[in-house]
């Protein structure tokens, strides 16, 4: 099976080709304009010393600075930080936000730190990265970081630089400019995109039967999202527990369930799920919120939905992408379904850079609204290059705006 950075290497060449991007922009993008690795040594707490490695990614910044992404754990490679970049830069572009796509982070298992040992290696993060500031490259939360570990990473660059500058790294806590919202923002964006795609397609949401594989941060409250629009959530399946409820799970009370003993297992009037189980159930919306390359063309084969919406990145495989329209299914992929937190972050530089704060109200309005926005330009393109693929429609705007913006600087 390819890998992630294989198959957006392919992604791109497909969608230019039909874009018909310049070459000299495709051999531009095909790899990031900067690329570092690094190490960090950290004194642990009994006394001994180990020896972190790190990256980060730059694939473009023809657009504006690069932006996002620092990841913890324990598999973390260079590759891995290429891909994630490049479809970052590829998000951005096709929500016509003015940045590229960053990506970073240290190869290291949160889980095996104490609280003092993580926070020194978030710190020594950022003073061995030495980012340049708002202006060129902003690193924000991904796996294994969170609001706490950003709010190090801030104070450790400010302390670095002498000033305040809350624009240079993102997903902060509010008190520091950081932007309320933020844990909801990409489940919530998942469901207001799903809404649009519905709306478009003459789907109805009441009582559509929803399954989704991943309980987490974004799995959850897109869950609680679906759930209070009128849709039943049939389905849910975590990594150590499934279940599975014909009438429709009470996802508040799921939550609480989850919160009191530790897993989705034994909630009342439910029966256990394997992910083979969800994928191929009965249902008319299946979300994927967990891992990448989970739907392959064998899980495809056996999936019942209408819609794919893709909250994860990557969940599903370019050969099982292109069984899955030729069935008839509406996807609606990853680079516009979960990017409500780029948005966030867009709104967290402006108000970082500008001093001015807004409410919650218009952050999510104006959340709502982008995404929106982006998924219909997306499904414009496709439509006028006789497609089904949405996720070529939002590739090949990317990539025209990417390639405009290369033109205009004289790069190519
Ligand atoms: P999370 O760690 O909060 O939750 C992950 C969920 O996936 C958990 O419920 C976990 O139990 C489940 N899971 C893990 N392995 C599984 C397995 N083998 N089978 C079934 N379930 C499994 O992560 P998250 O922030 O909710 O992110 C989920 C996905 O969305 C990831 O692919 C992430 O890269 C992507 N994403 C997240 C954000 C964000 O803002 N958090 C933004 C864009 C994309």
């Amino acid at each position: 099976m390819e890998d992630f950075l294989e198959q957006s290497a392919r992604l791109m060449h497909q969608a230019a080709e039909i874009g018909k991007i310049s070459p000299d922009v495709v051999e531009l993008l095909a790899a990031p304009g900067r690329a570092i690795s690094f190490r960090i040594p950290l004194k642990m707490d009994d006394g001994s010393s180990r020896v972190f490695d790190a990256h980060r990614v730059c694939h473009t910044d023809a657009l504006g600075p690069t932006r996002d992404g620092t990841r913890i754990s324990p598999d973390l490679n260079l590759d891995e930080c290429k891909a994630l970049a490049l479809v970052m830069s590829i998000k951005h572009a096709a929500g016509r936000i003015p940045a590229g796509g960053g990506k970073g982070g240290i190869a290291a298992d949160p889980g095996q730190l104490s609280k003092h040992e993580f926070e020194r290696l978030c710190r020594a993060y950022i003073r061995y990265l030495r980012p340049s500031g708002p202006d060129c490259d902003v690193p924000g939360a991904d796996v294994g970081t969170d609001m706490q570990s950003m709010a190090w990473m801030l104070d450790e660059y400010e302390q670095i630089t002498g000033r305040h500058s809350p624009a240079a790294v993102n997903d902060k806590p509010p008190i520091l400019g950081g932007t309320p919202g933020g844990y909801e923002a990409t489940g919530l964006g998942v469901f207001e995109v799903f809404q649009a795609a519905a709306e478009q397609i003459g789907f109805k949401l009441e009582g559509a039967r929803v399954a989704i594989q991943g309980f987490g941060q974004v799995g959850s409250v897109a869950a609680q999202a679906f759930h209070k629009a009128g849709c039943k959530v049939i389905a849910i399946r975590e990594i150590d527990s499934g279940v599975y409820a014909e009438e429709g799970l009470d996802i508040d009370e799921l939550l609480k369930h989850r919160e009191k003993e530790g897993s989705l297992q034994n909630f009342p009037d439910t029966r256990p799920v394997t992910n083979q189980e969800l994928f191929s159930c009965d249902c008319d919306v299946l979300v994927p919120a967990a891992l990448q390359g989970v739907i392959t063309k064998g899980v495809a084969e056996k999936v019942k939905a209408r819609i794919l919406v893709e909250a994860a990145n990557a969940p599903t495989t370019l050969e099982a992408d292109e069984l899955l329209l030729d069935r008839g299914v509406t996807i609606v992929p990853d680079v516009l379904a979960n990017a409500g937190s780029v948005h966030l972050c867009q709104m967290e530089r402006t108000q970082g850079l500008s001093d001015d704060y807004w409410g919650a109200e218009t952050i999510n309005e104006q959340r709502r609204q982008r995404l929106v926005h982006s998924y219909q330009q997306a499904t414009e393109c496709a439509e006028r290059h006789q497609l089904k693929s949405v996720r070529l429609g939002a590739w090949i705007n990317a990539l025209k705006r990417i390639e405009e913006a290369v033109i205009a600087r004289g790069w190519c």
